[in-house]
């Protein structure tokens, strides 16, 4: 998100509309040095992975449970 020192504000995206100055005073902005979007963590993606690990375990206890209910 775009920040002006000089008004003391943040600009969105459409506001300032691929531009580089400030839409208010015309201040050179400055960007983040990042990306908008990082990429996920390690521990993200194995949190991800044990999760589904665990649902997939319940479902197949759901379905035999179903099945030894018949
Ligand atoms: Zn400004």
């Amino acid at each position: 998100m775009p920040w002006c020192d000089a008004c003391d504000r943040f600009w969105t995206v459409d506001a300032v509309a691929g531009q580089d100055d400030c839409p208010n005073c015309g201040t050179i902005l400055a960007r983040p040095a990042s990306d908008e979007h990082p990429a996920a963590p390690w521990h993200f993606k194995l949190l991800m992975v044990a999760v589904l690990a665990y649902l997939g375990w319940r479902a197949i206890q759901l379905l035999a449970w179903l099945v030894g209910r018949l």
